[in-house]
């Protein structure tokens, strides 16, 4: 089997990175991971758990217990904790938008997912989306993406998805942490999904990744 790639796609939030990121999966018969959902799995955890977010030590002593795994299921890899498979209710909970930014920006939790996220490519091909997954995680693939669209249109993806989500104060903690903060990656192609209709969006990337030598299906539905 040729040596499975990473196509790493990064973006502020509500970007529309996690439907593109889908559907090329999909296309190219690779796996899908979505790592926001690992850190908000984290994150309900700790709610769960009791643990205040902003308390790091308390953070940092629990994270050792933590039973988090990755069964995939239909070509996503999915979070379970502690047996139970997380449900995108769950993970998108108002509690878990509100507080996911601030484990997140915990060292010691990125430690543990990024090298989670790093023996994922035992698996096969990847998709991976995130905002540390070119910059950090995979730095050396040369099939990076930096998905972008306004804060405007971002704030107005989220409403139209019944959630209350403040997009703008998650970016805001997200770009300006210690830690791998949201960037352009080095060598990533920008994607401005302002006005592109998903499929408009997937083809965009698809030509790309076609003249850096893969070869990408064209799909019948998205
Ligand atoms: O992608 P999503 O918006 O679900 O991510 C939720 C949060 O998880 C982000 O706002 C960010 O704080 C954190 N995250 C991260 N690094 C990643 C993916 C997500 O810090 N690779």
């Amino acid at each position: 089997m040729p040596e499975s790639f990473v196509i790493t796609m990064d973006g502020p939030a509500a970007s529309g990175k996690s439907s593109i990121a889908r559907v090329l999966a999909r296309r190219l018969g690779a796996l899908y991971v979505n790592t926001g959902n690992m850190y908000r799995a984290v994150t309900l955890a700790a709610l769960e758990a009791g643990l205040d977010p902003a308390d790091k030590p308390a953070l940092r002593a629990w994270l050792p217990s933590l039973p988090l795994r990755y069964p995939i299921h239909e070509g996503q890899v999915q979070v379970e904790l502690g047996g139970r498979v997380l449900s995108s209710e769950e993970l998108n909970s108002d509690a878990v938008n509100g507080a996911v930014s601030l484990v997140a920006s915990e060292p010691a939790v990125r430690e543990q997912l990024v090298t989670a996220q790093r023996g994922m490519t035992a698996l096969g091909h990847l998709v991976m989306e995130g905002r540390d997954i070119g910059s950090v995680v995979f730095p050396q693939s040369p099939h990076k993406f930096y998905i972008d669209a306004s804060a405007e249109v971002r704030a107005q993806r989220r409403r139209a998805q019944g959630q209350d989500d403040q997009v703008g104060r998650r970016d805001q903690l997200d770009s300006t942490r210690k830690t791998s903060p949201l960037v352009v990656p080095e060598g990533a192609s920008v994607i401005d999904n302002n006005h592109l209709t998903l499929e408009q969006a997937v083809q965009a990337v698809a030509q790309l990744l076609r003249a850096q030598g893969l070869s990408v299906p064209e799909g019948d539905n998205p």
